[in-house]
């Protein structure tokens, strides 16, 4: 799929932030979360193989929030996105806690109750899905679109739980995947030696000699002894490609030949 994420609210030139926090309160402050929230829920949807663009708006740049729909929603519909996720956070009055997921669609709705199910699984309360009409982010964009009120910013109880930032990343990831997934680092392992396995696919090269075999020779220089030979027009697998001497592979034959005389 291809999906992109957005962090609500934004810092502004004047150095406030349109959101909420709970800074004050034990709790956190809901842009700051969400910034490193939705970084995380990428690396974990790109280890599920998807195609990741996180929007956040620039810092310090915006006057007013109202910028901030017109920034996103250009960006967002410029492109052809299969979910559009922003992350949220509640605010009330210190003693409200839980989670719900907003939606407006009914495709949004699928992916609002899988992410929500995952989120009350760490623990917040089930404040259950929304369906939502007024707000530009489900309305304003082209692609199904969810927002994740995870917990309440200005709860202490539910800052204890949301803290464990990645673990709630995790699980956002999971309801958009529907599946479990597992630690980002270990799947990005996993491409890494997945692309290495790749780029070890055997490599063959042609003998371009004039008329003569190619020598197989013991050890990468001109006085070494002769191990095998391979026939002009016949092609050698590539252990090592060197710049003098390029180390080979041919019928069961290794050694190392003259890199003049191989076409890669
Ligand atoms: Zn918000």
């Amino acid at each position: 799929m291809r999906i992109a994420l957005t962090v609500g609210h934004s810092l502004l030139k004047n150095g406030s932030y349109t959101s909420a926090s709970g800074e004050d309160c034990g709790g956190v402050n809901e842009y700051k979360y969400n910034k490193k929230l939705m970084k995380k829920v990428k690396k974990y949807l790109e280890s599920d193989g998807h195609s990741v663009d996180l929007y956040i708006c620039p810092e310090k740049v915006f006057t007013a929030a109202s910028q901030e729909k017109s920034w996103k929603l250009a960006r967002l519909n410029a492109k052809n996105y299969d979910l559009v996720v922003e992350g949220h956070l509640n605010c009330y009055n210190g003693k409200a806690h839980g989670t719900e997921v907003l939606y407006v669609s009914e495709n949004g709705k699928k992916y609002a109750k899988r992410v929500q199910k995952k989120l009350v699984s760490a623990g917040f309360t089930d404040r259950d899905v929304q369906k939502r009409t007024n707000l530009y982010m489900l309305n304003g964009t082209k692609a199904t679109t969810i927002m994740t009120e995870s917990f309440f910013c200005d709860s202490k109880s539910d800052y204890k739980i949301g803290k464990n930032v990645n673990k709630i990343a995790k699980l956002i990831a999971e309801g958009i995947c529907n599946k479990k997934l597992g630690t980002a680092t270990k799947a990005k392992e996993a491409v890494k030696t997945a692309v290495k396995k790749v780029t070890k696919a055997t490599v063959y090269a042609k003998v371009v000699t004039k008329s003569d075999p190619l020598m197989i020779r013991n050890s990468a220089n001109r006085s070494s002894k002769i191990i095998g030979k391979i026939p002009k027009g016949s092609k050698a697998e590539v252990i090592k490609k060197g710049s003098t001497w390029t180390k080979v592979k041919y019928k069961s034959v290794v050694g190392y030949s003259a890199t003049k005389y191989l076409k890669f």
